[in-house]
């Protein structure tokens, strides 16, 4: 069915109007608008020159009716929309909206310029954090294959020695089994010659020897399997240990180092302050300005990790130092001064050590702390190595040569001194 033809919508836009407020006679905008009797309007002027000079009855030059007088009424209506119309169209209302067109548009253009550079950061931003994550996701993939790995190996190693040592035992049994088995033979062989000369009685069989067979070899089942009995896992796990890379290093003091107040262990292991000096040895790499020590080891290059155990104390610094770093002067602890640090005062406030410092909010009180250096990638991060939570962290460590760096802090008031320890793992291997 088709749609019947839809009258147009009534036009009210601002050219009709215009065309509804324009006089017949002077095609304008009407002037003064007045209205015939016939509803038709004309600017007064325009309808009055039009009748001039007529006498008797007029007519509307527009519907042609007759009037007898020449009457028509003002239209003050009309008047006020001509006047609106008319200030619509005007310079100064034209000018004016083509400055506030144009404001409007500059404002618009330079917020689209502002979105648009915005949704390029937001663009750029998230490339950033899609290739981070990639490389993330393939360093945590290496370091598990790694372990991986060594499980891998592990479990191939510990199954082939299972395999020989079943095949072993399995051999020196087959040995035994086949000796016997011979020896049986001869045996029966010799049992029918003996009752075939039985039966006939003639003369005695030629017999041969009896074949002696060894003792029946010993299989111990506890001895077999006590090795595949042993806590595995664990053992595993220890020598997994010992395959970590880093896997924590066996660091020592270097007591060449070491400011006059503090004394070290015997196995170099210990640090503490001591309110009696020593007579030191003169030495160039001593620190001799503040309570300080170094490790004998350094590092330059890979990766490092090692751990201290600070236990109660309420104060020290550790981390690394450059092997540059003024030992005889007093130095704050800054990465700017070749020093990467963590540091604790009072007991509870953990602070790294940057200039000045910062305030770190850590939750617990860790009695050890494991130091991570990649040298490579210029990082040092500090852990609390009993749960390994995050403590602090320097994205642009040191270059060059550096040794782990320590600092027990001078003992206040009675306070018993506290030592600095280096925590040292022994390697496991699997007996037998
Ligand atoms: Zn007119
Ligand atoms: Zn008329």
């Amino acid at each position: 069915m088709a749609a019947a033809p839809t009258a147009p919508p009534p036009s009210f836009s601002k050219s009709s109007l215009r065309d509804d407020l324009t006089c017949a006679i002077c095609c304008d905008l009407f002037r003064e608008p007045v209205m015939l009797s016939c509803m038709h309007h004309f600017c007064k002027a325009c309808i009055s020159r039009y009748w001039r000079g007529t006498t008797g009855p007029v007519t509307c030059p527009q519907c042609r009716k007759e009037f007898r007088s020449k009457q028509f009424q003002t239209n003050y209506l009309v008047a006020a929309m001509v006047e609106k119309v008319r200030s619509s169209t005007s310079d100064t209302y034209i000018r004016n909206l083509e400055k506030r067109l144009s404001e409007s548009l500059e404002n618009h253009n330079a917020r689209k310029e502002d979105l648009l550079c915005s949704i390029r950061k937001d663009k750029d931003k998230m490339d950033i954090i899609k290739r981070v994550g990639a490389d993330l996701q393939e360093r945590v993939k290496g370091e598990f294959r790694a372990l991986h790995q060594i499980l891998q190996e592990e479990e191939t190693c510990l199954l082939d020695q299972l395999r020989r040592e079943q095949e072993e035992e399995l051999e020196k049994v087959q040995h035994h089994l086949q000796a016997a088995e011979s020896a049986m033979r001869e045996l029966e062989n010799n049992i029918k010659l003996l009752q075939q000369s039985n039966n006939s009685l003639t003369e005695f069989p030629q017999l041969s020897p009896c074949v002696e067979v060894n003792v029946a070899p010993d299989f111990n089942i506890s001895a077999f399997s006590s090795k595949y009995f042993a806590p595995l896992q664990y053992v595993t796990w220890r020598k997994m240990f010992n395959s970590l890379k880093p896997g924590p290093a066996s660091l020592t003091f270097d007591a060449d180092t070491a400011h006059p107040s503090i004394h070290v262990s015997r196995d170099k292991t210990v640090a503490v302050e001591c309110d009696v000096m020593t007579q030191p040895t003169s030495n160039s790499k001593r620190f001799l300005q503040c309570v300080n020590i170094l490790a004998a080891q350094s590092f330059q290059s890979g990766r490092h990790y090692w751990e201290v155990e600070v236990g109660s104390s309420p104060k020290w610094d550790l981390g690394v130092a450059s092997e540059t770093v003024d030992r005889h002067a007093r130095i704050k602890l800054s990465p700017e001064n070749g020093y990467w640090t963590l540091r604790l005062r009072n007991g509870e406030q953990y602070w790294a050590g940057t200039q000045p410092w910062s305030r770190l909010q850590v939750a617990s009180s860790p009695q050890r702390i494991g130091v991570y250096l990649d040298c490579d990638e210029r990082k040092v991060a500090f852990y609390d190595a009993d749960d390994m939570s995050l403590l602090c962290l320097f994205s642009k460590g040191p270059r060059g040569k550096v040794f782990p760096f320590f600092s027990p802090c001078i003992t206040e008031g009675r306070q018993k001194p506290h030592p600095m320890k280096l925590l040292h793992y022994p390697s496991v291997v699997l007996s037998g």
